[in-house]
C-alpha cells in the first residue's frame, strides 16, 4: 500500500464507522490516523474499537496511528423545563447554581468557577455561540445577564466564556480516567481539549511519561496568548476551529489558522487542521465548493494532517468523505503552484545535527534528482526534522520501533516502515535501497539519499548522509 500524498488524513470513528469492515474501508479510502472521541466513548467501547484498528493494521501491514481525544472541561447549562426555552434579544436572563430546571427567566449553570471568573460587560455564549449573553452583574453563585442575540436554549447546551481565564484544569476527573485507559491500551496520541496554558500540557506530559505523544488542541483565545510555549511543550498542535470559531470572531479564524500552522511548522511540530472541513458531507455524497477550498487551503499551508469529525463518525457518507479529502489533497499537491507555495514557507534549519543533515539531504536530493530520502530513526525525532524541511521527495522512515512508526503516521510526507536496526554501515544503505525499491519509491539505477546516526541506534545523533544507488535487484549497487 503506497500513498502518493504528503498531507495525512485523520478520520474520527463513531456510530457510523466502528465496525472492522468500515475501519478497513476508511483506511483503504485514505485514512492514516483514526481519532477516538472520548466525549462519546466509554472504556469498553474504546477497548473494542482500539482492538479493531489494530486488527486492520495487521491486515494491511501498515502502521496506523490512533489518537484519543479527551473531552476536557466542556461547560454546559443544566436542564430546562419542558426541554427548551426561547430567549429574545433584550430579555434579562439569570444563570445560577440552583438545580431546578430552567425557565425563560433563569437556568442552572453548575460551574461556580464561571461566576468567579466573568465580570460585567463580558460575553457568555450558549449552544456553540448561537446565543450571546452580556454579563450585567455577578455573585459567587449567579450571573445576571442580558440577551444580546436570542435563540432556542435546550437542555445541557455548551457554554463558552471567551473573555475570561477560568481557573479550571484542562484535565477533569473524567479526562484523567480516560487518559489512563487510553495509555493502558497503547494509543499513540492523546489530545487535550480547551487547554489555556502551557502548564496544562506539562501536566499531560507528566501523566503520559512517553507512553503516548500529547497533542494540544488550540480552541481558546487564552491558548493563543501562549502559543509558542504551548507548541514547545507539546508533541503536536491542532487548530480546533469548531470551538475556536465560537470563542473568536469567525473572521479571525483563518488568520489564526495560518499563524498557528506557521508557528508549529517553524518548531517542527506536526499541526492538524480540524473541524467542519467537509461538513455538508454528513448528509450529502458530494462537498460544497467552499469546503473543497477550505481543505485545499490547509494543504497549501503545508499542514501535516487534515481531519474529519462528524463526517466520518456519524454522517451518512464516511467513506465518500475520506475519499473526497484524499482526492482534493492529491489534486492540490500535483497542482503546478504547489511546489512554489510550499517552498516559499520553508524554514531555515535550526542548529542541530538532525536539522543540518535533513537540510543537506534535501539539497543533495534536489541536485541529484534522487528518488527518495530515507531516514533511520528510533525516537522519531529525525523523521520530524526531515518532514520539517518539507522536501518534495518521498520520505521513507525506517525504524525498529512500532510506536515510532505509528506516531509518525500523523506527520507530513512520512512513509514509515518497520524494520530491524541496521547491522552495520553497509546494511544502513543496503536495507534502505531494498525497502525503497520494495515499497515502490525507487527503481533500479536511481539514487536515494540515506540519513542515519552513528553509532547506530544512538538516539538524537543523526550525523550521517549517504548517496546510494539502487541495484538491479533492489539492493545497494555500491
Ligand atoms: P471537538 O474539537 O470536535 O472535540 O469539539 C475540535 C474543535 O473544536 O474544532
Ligand atoms: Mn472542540
Amino acid at each position: 500500500m503506497i500513498r502518493r500524498r504528503n498531507v495525512k488524513i485523520i478520520a474520527t470513528l463513531g456510530p457510523a464507522s466502528s465496525s472492522k469492515e468500515m475501519i478497513r474501508a476508511l483506511f483503504d479510502a485514505g485514512a492514516d490516523v483514526f481519532r477516538l472521541n472520548m466525549s462519546h466513548l466509554n472504556h469498553e467501547n474504546l477497548r473494542k474499537v482500539h482492538a479493531l484498528i489494530r486488527e486492520v493494521e495487521t491486515e494491511v501491514e501498515r502502521p496506523i496511528g490512533i489518537l484519543a481525544d479527551l473531552q476536557g472541561p466542556k461547560l454546559r447549562v443544566g436542564e430546562i423545563e419542558g426541554g427548551a426555552v426561547m430567549l429574545e434579544a433584550g430579555d434579562k436572563f439569570r444563570l445560577d447554581l440552583d438545580k431546578t430546571p430552567g425557565t425563560k427567566l433563569r437556568a442552572p449553570l453548575p460551574h461556580p468557577e464561571i461566576f468567579a471568573a466573568v465580570t460585567a460587560g463580558q460575553s457568555l455564549l450558549l449552544d456553540d455561540g448561537k446565543i450571546r449573553l452580556r454579563v450585567i452583574k455577578t455573585g459567587p453563585d449567579f450571573a445576571e445577564t442580558e440577551v444580546v442575540v436570542g435563540g432556542r436554549l435546550s437542555n445541557r447546551k455548551g457554554v463558552n466564556v471567551p473573555e475570561a481565564v477560568l481557573p479550571v484544569k484542562a484535565l477533569t476527573e473524567k479526562d484523567l480516567s480516560d487518559f489512563e485507559a487510553a495509555l493502558n491500551l497503547g494509543v499513540d496520541w492523546v489530545a487535550l481539549s480547551f487547554i489555556q496554558r502551557p502548564e496544562d500540557m506539562a501536566e499531560a506530559r507528566k501523566i503520559a511519561r512517553g507512553r503516548a505523544a500529547v497533542l494540544a488542541k488550540i480552541e481558546k483565545p487564552q491558548a493563543l496568548v501562549h502559543l509558542e510555549e504551548i507548541i514547545d511543550i507539546s508533541d503536536a498542535i491542532m487548530v480546533a476551529r469548531g470551538d475556536l470559531g465560537v470563542e473568536l470572531p469567525l473572521e479571525q479564524v483563518p488568520g489564526w489558522q495560518k499563524r498557528i500552522t506557521r508557528a508549529a511548522r517553524r518548531a517542527g511540530k506536526p499541526v492538524v487542521v480540524a473541524t467542519q472541513m467537509l461538513e455538508s458531507m454528513i448528509s450529502s455524497p458530494v462537498p460544497t465548493r467552499a469546503e473543497v477550498s477550505d481543505v485545499a487551503t490547509a494543504v497549501f499551508e503545508g499542514a501535516d494532517a487534515i481531519m474529519l469529525s462528524a463526517e466520518s463518525a456519524a454522517g451518512q457518507y464516511p467513506i465518500e468523505a475520506v475519499r473526497t479529502m484524499n482526492k482534493i489533497a492529491e489534486s492540490i499537491e500535483s497542482d503546478p503552484t504547489y511546489p512554489g507555495i510550499i517552498y516559499a514557507q520553508q524554514n531555515e534549519p535550526e542548529a542541530t545535527g538532525a536539522d543540518a543533515i535533513s537540510a543537506a539531504a534535501h539539497t543533495v536530493a534536489d541536485t541529484l534528482k534522487a528518488a527518495a530520502i530515507v531516514c533511520w530513526t528510533n525516537s522519531g525525532s529525525t523523521g520530524l526534522r526531515a518532514a520539517r524541511e518539507r522536501p518534495l521527495f518521498p520520505i521513507i522512515v525506517l525504524t525498529p520501533i512500532i510506536a515510532t512508526a505509528r506516531r509518525l503516521a500523523l506527520v507530513w510526507g512520512l512513509h514509515c516502515v518497520l524494520t530491524e536496526d541496521a547491522k552495520d554501515l553497509d546494511d544502513v544503505a543496503e536495507r534502505a535501497c531494498r525497502i525503497a525499491f520494495r515499497e515502490g519509491y525507487a527503481q533500479p539505477g536511481q539514487r536515494i539519499i540515506v540519513t542515519a546516526g552513528l553509532p547506530l541506534g544512538t538516539p538524537g545523533a543523526t550525523n550521517m548522509l549517504r548517496v546510494a544507488y539502487v541495484g538491479r535487484k533492489g539492493g545497494s549497487a555500491e
